[in-house]
């Protein structure tokens, strides 16, 4: 069985190997920190997307739906804070001119500490930079990386520049060059085209509060450490809801979220010891309480989510930027104001992550006569690329057609894949490694008494049932 480290390494390669997620524009070596997902990865992500826009509008009531483009006005960046505070503290080795993230370097020191079993030393270095980070004291940054003798990975010197902010949006032109004002930003957080849109929402679909506003897409950052995968990308897809309240309800708004989005990934058939909240020390500028979701990666506990009370900053700054009012009358209280907003806030690719890191099982099958072994992805079948495998134990005597004849009767209703090629043990050895839940398994037999073999994916056991139970069977199971 593999190590972290080594399990980390081994669900990348399979996630290569098996078309989930290949390195974006490979052929050219590829660019850093950008990747594709290939033809069972996108069918996955979308399957984690779909669930989580389930769960937020079908099953919510107040919850509706928007997509938002991806380009948005300039001012929206000025008004959201992020052209003056979308910044990360970095800092530079003079040797290699490598820039790392100030937080990142800290944390990697802190991470080797505990390794050396000085857990009380890490902890207390962790502590001092949530104050100096807090207090945005960049000098004390510089000195605390001095003191902890942290050496840049590439030249091993502490020859550090000064601590230094870098805004991590990215910039395009729109239309003419030449204009100042053609000059607008990839967006680098979803929200915005939720709060512009409040009053469209809210007046069109005679929304009342409290209500939400859900959407996914991408999202762009100019990561200065793009590293560990698909957990940190510059280019990638968020899924976030923005809850519209009462000024003064935020605090119970937000353990409610808190509770209602850890029930969403339990419900993703996770351990409950796998996740823990990480309150925010240093907040936001929009924010009055935040904190993450923290999920056990391969690579350790990291942010999968968070959850923001935004107050009334975004709507209250767009009032301001934009001279419309963000106003809404609440006729229960008889009473106008800017309502407040709770986030959640997800990453689809980090979901991503944690859902296949979880599935991701190496089996050992072997026997006293027999090595064997298989890797498995025991994905839920609702989230499974592939629902079902139809495959005729031979490429003759008519089993390919009544194949077929379960083919057509089930693939309009979830996913299903045809194969005939190459023997039955390799082909449901292939399936296991994409997750397909269920084989089914056409032979002589079928011919007789129309009962085919399905195959569960996780425990192998297989049966023997009657072809026309097969829609139904498969079916039950993705709800
Ligand atoms: P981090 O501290 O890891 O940089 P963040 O606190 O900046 O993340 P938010 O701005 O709260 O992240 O974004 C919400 C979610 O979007 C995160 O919880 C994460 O799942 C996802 N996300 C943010 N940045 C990235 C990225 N560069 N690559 C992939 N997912 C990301």
């Amino acid at each position: 069985m593999a190590t972290d480290n080594n399990r980390f390494q081994a669900i990348i390669s399979h996630c290569k190997e098996y078309g989930f997620i290949f390195q974006s524009s490979e052929i050219y070596d590829g660019l850093s920190a950008v990747y594709d997902y290939g033809q069972w990865g996108s069918e996955l992500k979308k399957n984690i997307r779909d669930y989580w826009w389930k769960s937020m509008t079908q099953m919510h009531e107040n919850i509706v739906g928007i997509d938002a483009a991806i380009f948005m006005h300039p001012t929206t960046w000025k008004a959201s804070g992020h052209v003056d505070n979308f910044s990360d503290p970095m800092i530079d080795n003079k040797d290699s001119k490598k820039r790392y993230r100030v937080d990142h370097l800290l944390e990697a020191k802190a991470d080797e500490l505990e390794k050396e079993g000085k857990k009380a030393e890490a902890d207390a270095l962790l502590a001092e930079m949530d104050k100096l980070l807090a207090a945005n004291d960049y000098d004390g940054l510089k000195k605390l990386i001095e003191d902890a003798n942290i050496k840049c990975a590439i030249s091993g010197t502490k020859n550090w520049t000064e601590v230094r902010q870098f805004n991590l949006m990215f910039s395009t032109q729109l239309g003419s060059v030449s204009e100042e004002a053609s000059e607008i930003y990839l967006r680098p957080e979803t929200a915005q085209g939720i709060f512009v849109n409040f009053l469209n929402v809210q007046k069109t679909g005679r929304m009342k509060i409290p209500f939400g506003i859900a959407q996914t897409g991408k999202a762009f950052r100019n990561e200065i450490v793009a590293r560990q995968f698909i957990f940190r990308m510059r280019e990638f897809e968020q899924m976030e809801m923005q809850f519209f309240i009462r000024p003064g309800s935020q605090k119970e708004w937000y353990e409610y979220w808190k509770e209602e989005r850890m029930k969403w990934h339990l419900s993703l058939g996770i351990p409950k010891e796998k996740f823990r909240f990480h309150d925010h020390v240093k907040l936001a500028h929009y924010a009055d309480a935040a904190c993450d979701i923290e999920y056990e990666f391969p690579i350790g506990f990291k942010e999968l989510e968070g959850i923001h009370s935004r107050t009334d900053f975004d709507l209250k700054n767009h009032q301001l930027y934009s001279k419309k009012k963000m106003q809404y009358f609440d006729p229960e209280i008889n009473q106008n104001y800017i309502p407040y907003v709770l986030e959640t806030s997800v990453g689809l690719d980090r979901t991503f992550m944690m859902v296949i890191s979880e599935a991701y099982t190496e089996e050992d099958l072997s026997t006293a006569d027999k090595q064997d072994s298989r890797v498995v992805l025991k994905l839920q079948p609702k989230l499974a690329p592939i629902k079902l495998a139809v495959l005729p134990l031979l490429k003759k005597d008519g089993l390919p057609e009544i194949a077929r004849e379960i083919m057509n009767n089930c693939k309009s209703h979830f996913r299903c894949f045809y194969e005939e090629k190459d023997a039955i043990g390799r082909r449901y050895r292939r399936m296991d490694a994409i997750g397909t839940p269920f084989c089914v398994t056409i032979d002589h037999q079928t011919k007789e008494d129309g009962t085919v073999t399905i195959r569960h994916r996780d425990s192998m056991q297989q049966d023997r049932i009657p072809a026309s139970q097969v829609r139904e069977l498969v079916a039950k199971y993705l709800i």
